[in-house]
């Protein structure tokens, strides 16, 4: 592990290195090195394996979007990557934990408030902040996540 992530990193328990600075609005650590924006998975993998493979994904072994670890890291097609993600159902257990303080029920009815008032009023009614309200307004992000949330 290379001193640049583990300065920037917390080790846990299962040996996730896990990024604590920025995040992207997907869930990625994300960093600037070189001048360059890096997703801070690609970034470690390649810094500790070497150049990435053109149009090839880095996949979390771990499950932690936040990891560099690269002993958790593997590279992957796109399609690999996708049926990772469906075998795991990352989107939704990373949905479920993001917005763990609320139920289905509330996220939907959340959902249907939005425009009728600002994000504070409306967290209070939910007890949670205005910032989980407006992260699950803004959904953009989350929004296949959600879709597949509200579906189950
Ligand atoms: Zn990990």
């Amino acid at each position: 592990m290379l001193p640049y992530f583990e300065e920037r990193t917390a080790e846990q328990e299962n040996g996730c290195r896990t990024w604590s600075l920025s995040q992207s609005t997907s869930g990625y650590g994300i960093c600037t090195y070189k001048n360059k924006r890096w997703y801070t998975h690609r970034l470690s993998f390649k810094m500790h394996n070497g150049d990435l493979l053109p149009g090839m994904h880095i996949c979390h072994s771990c499950d932690n979007k936040l990891c560099v670890n690269p002993k958790h890291l593997f590279q992957g097609t796109p399609k690999d990557n996708e049926k990772d993600k469906i075998s795991k159902k990352r989107n939704v257990r990373g949905l479920a934990s993001h917005y763990s303080k609320l139920t289905l029920q509330q996220i939907r009815m959340i959902l249907a408030l939005k425009g009728s008032g600002p994000a504070g009023h409306v967290g209070k009614l939910f007890g949670v902040s205005q910032q989980t309200i407006s992260r699950v307004w803004r959904g953009a992000t989350y929004k296949d996540e959600l879709h597949s949330l509200i579906d189950e």
